[in-house]
């Protein structure tokens, strides 16, 4: 219990006798004779913020909620005879206001309450909005909070509301939909270029999307919000990005920037930094594998990155790994009459960074220590094929490493390290 500065008149003048929080800066501003207006204490401190008075135009109701517990009384001064209590909580039609007074009318009996313990009522989120997260928050299956929980939505997260069910809200956060309680939404105005959270899970990437472009600058920048700080600033020449018209529109366009997905992550981009083709190179060139890995985790020069011919995305690897990825497509493309699918190859150390922050440790490795920052290692797509229990995946678990790309063991099904999709180069 904070020390209480202001109760001691109170609790002997009161039957209900219960003690008064202590007086928050706020509170203690709006009172400044130390009188209360509270009857009892408060559960924890409060961030609300009083109402001004300019909020109450004259003659205008207005509902309003109580956020403590609050003495109704007969007249608008703490002299006013006391007639009941309204509890925190308390929904009141606001009919007229007098010097820092509310009268309200209250279970049956019309009175006045202070003006301070009273704040607008939020407005509830419907579809099309956008929301921030007032709180750290569980997305789950179904619009209940008994429903199955899927993920944790970060607080101060901004996000498209898809639909509105029973006071949830569903939205997308890191590849997944799933719903969370509308109310710790708070609306934000759709300002253009702000920054807004979609999948951020890198295999979502296509996510049905088409609008294919390559950046045609070295050190590309994704930005969080056109003027927002950078989310990845080193995006090497010819890496694929997607255009998200929908998130685009939905965020608010602005001339020179689209919104995009790339590197596994979703944010804007200059539209001066992106060409509709791929430059990069797609044959092997002469550089060995330790070359590659003597230079810095997710800092290789662009020389020595190359395309992966038969990859629509153009995907970036090392130089002296495409030779043997050619030879295993090869032998795949033998198999199942189709291109082994790479999702990701090479990773900057910007990115590893951005998805350290952004994912935490259990989904993303720490930087600087995985082979797709030196553009070795590849990632096959996450579906049922490429998984565990699916053919690609079999097949590739016993044939790629005869062409020195392998799945290791650590990855298997049943370790803690579990994935189905990463594979390493060996060869030299
Ligand atoms: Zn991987």
């Amino acid at each position: 219990m904070p020390v209480n500065r202001a109760g001691t008149a109170l609790l002997l003048g009161t039957a209900i006798a219960l003690a008064l929080a202590a007086l928050n800066p706020v509170q203690a501003q709006a009172a400044p004779q130390a009188v209360p207006h509270v009857a009892a204490a408060q559960t924890g401190p409060s961030a609300y913020i009083a109402q001004p008075e300019s909020m109450f135009r004259a003659g205008v109701a207005r509902v309003l909620q109580t956020t403590a517990n609050l003495n109704l009384r007969a007249a608008p001064s703490t002299s006013g005879k006391k007639l009941k209590v309204v509890p925190k909580g308390t929904r009141l039609t606001v009919t007229a206001t007098r010097s820092g007074w509310s009268q309200v009318r209250h279970a049956g009996q019309t009175g006045w309450v202070s003006s301070t313990y009273l704040r607008s009522i939020p407005k509830a989120v419907k579809q099309g909005d956008l929301g921030k997260t007032t709180a750290r928050l569980t997305l789950r299956q179904k619009a209940s909070t008994a429903s199955k929980a899927l993920a944790t939505v970060p607080k101060g997260g901004i996000y498209a509301v898809k639909k509105v069910s029973g006071g949830h809200a569903q939205i997308t956060s890191r590849g997944k939909s799933g719903w969370i309680q509308g109310k710790h939404l708070k609306i934000v105005a759709k300002k253009p270029g702000r920054e807004i959270y979609i999948d951020q899970k890198y295999t979502s990437n296509r996510a049905g999307l088409t609008d294919r472009y390559w950046t045609k600058v070295s050190g590309g920048d994704l930005y969080e919000s056109v003027n927002g700080k950078k989310r990845i600033g080193d995006i090497p020449r010819n890496s694929v990005v997607y255009r998200d018209m929908k998130m685009e529109k939905t965020a608010g366009s602005v001339k020179g920037w689209i919104f995009v997905r790339t590197q596994g992550m979703s944010g804007w981009m200059k539209t001066s930094q992106l060409a509709r083709t791929s430059t990069a190179s797609t044959k092997p060139k002469k550089y060995s594998a330790r070359q590659v890995l003597a230079q810095k985790n997710g800092r290789v020069p662009e020389k020595m990155l190359v395309a992966i011919p038969w990859d629509k995305e153009k995907t970036l690897i090392a130089a002296p790994a495409l030779k043997d990825l050619n030879r295993l497509n090869a032998a795949f493309k033998k198999k199942f009459g189709r291109n082994l699918d790479v999702d990701l190859a090479y990773r900057t150390r910007a990115t590893q960074d951005a998805y350290w922050v952004e994912l935490g440790p259990y989904v993303a490795a720490r930087p600087g220590t995985s082979n797709h920052g030196w553009g070795t290692a590849i990632d096959v797509p996450e579906t049922y094929d490429y998984s565990f229990r699916g053919k690609y995946y079999k097949w590739l678990k016993a044939n790629s490493k005869k062409y020195n790309w392998v799945h290791r063991k650590i990855l298997e099904e049943g370790s803690p390290y579990a994935e189905a999709w990463h594979f390493d180069y060996v060869g030299r």
